[in-house]
């Protein structure tokens, strides 16, 4: 049980009705701050404003999965228009110096915050366990993009997933299961040979210019520049790009929409398409961390 724990919800989505909700079921006394347009709120969360006072007696904050961003401005979906959710140095310095911060991921404005106020900062899709339940909800709203965009199946198309880390071994075999042609891209003969014994076609990242060619569609999971100029020139004006890796992404968009190639930047995918699924994972993870630390 969490009696006794103090926690802030500071801002974010329908993902966070379920943190809420599973805190609040453990006995845990949660504020939330942003939320002033829910009618209803989960069964023991008391609706709060953002203020020192609040924050002085906080346990735990929980921010959306985006954090905050370079200004300390919070995203808030559920808060009146013109409220303004900001995370200011004079806030962060109200908490008391043992509390913990919950976020899906801290830019550098969260991570210096922090760091300056002795706040232990919890980054959840830097873990294993997130990102690869995540991987789910992701692979499958970039299939619902993909299904979107093209006047073509899955089923038999070829399909290059570039990067098999915990997004694109997903992604490689929700679209194995669909039919595709699947190849994966790897950066060490190792992974070649992992891809290979779980039923992919890998092929070095080094050598995507040799397959670019024959794509009908790349998932690219690489957050780098991997789909270049160069790389554009090689495909099929028909083929389509769905980028999932973190903004900017790794593909020359200005150059594909020169060579007429259809290219999407679809990030944040479990949150559009599997809220509650996705607000499940980060409250599954944050329970047991909570848990733990009791
Ligand atoms: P991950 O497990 O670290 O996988 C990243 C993959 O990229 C690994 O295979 C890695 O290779 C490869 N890679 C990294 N830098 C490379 C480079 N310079 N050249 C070649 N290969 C490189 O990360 P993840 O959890 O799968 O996430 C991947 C990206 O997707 C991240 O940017 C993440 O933020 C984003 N993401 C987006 C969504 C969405 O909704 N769009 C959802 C979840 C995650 P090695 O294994 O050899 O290092």
């Amino acid at each position: 049980m969490l009696t006794g724990l103090r926690i802030v919800v500071l801002g974010g989505d329908a993902r966070q009705l379920e943190v809420i909700r599973r805190c609040a079921e453990l006995d845990a006394s949660v504020s939330i701050v942003g939320f002033d347009t829910l009618q209803q709120i989960p069964d023991g969360a008391v609706k709060e404003e953002l203020s020192e006072h609040l924050l002085t007696s906080a346990d735990v904050v929980i921010l959306p999965v985006v954090g905050c961003d370079d200004e300390g401005y919070i995203q808030a979906k559920y808060a009146t228009e013109g409220t303004v959710l900001q995370l200011t140095p004079e806030l962060a310095g109200a908490l008391p110096v043992h509390s913990s911060v919950y976020t899906g991921i801290a830019k550098p404005y969260l991570k210096e915050l922090c760091s300056n106020h002795n706040l232990r900062l919890v980054e959840l899709l830097e873990r294993d366990d997130v990102a690869i339940h995540n991987s789910i909800p992701t692979a499958e709203g970039a299939i619902m993009i993909a299904i979107q965009n093209t006047d073509f199946t899955i089923h038999n198309s070829v399909a290059l997933v570039l990067g098999m880390g915990r997004t694109g071994f997903t992604m490689a075999k929700t679209l194995q299961g669909l039919g595709a042609d699947v190849r994966v891209s790897v950066r060490r003969e190792e992974d070649a040979a992992k891809a290979s014994v779980m039923g992919l076609k890998p092929f070095l990242t080094r050598d995507l210019a040799n397959y670019a060619g024959e794509a009908d569609l790349i998932f690219n999971t690489i957050p780098s520049m991997i789909i270049t100029a160069q790389i554009l020139s090689k495909m099929k004006p028909k083929s389509f790009i769905i980028d999932l890796a973190s903004a900017p992404g790794g593909t020359d968009f200005r150059y594909a929409e020169k060579r007429g190639i259809k290219a999407m930047l679809a990030p944040g995918l479990p949150g559009i398409v599997a809220p509650k699924t996705a607000g499940e994972i980060i409250a599954n993870s944050i329970v047991s961390l909570l848990l733990c630390d009791q």
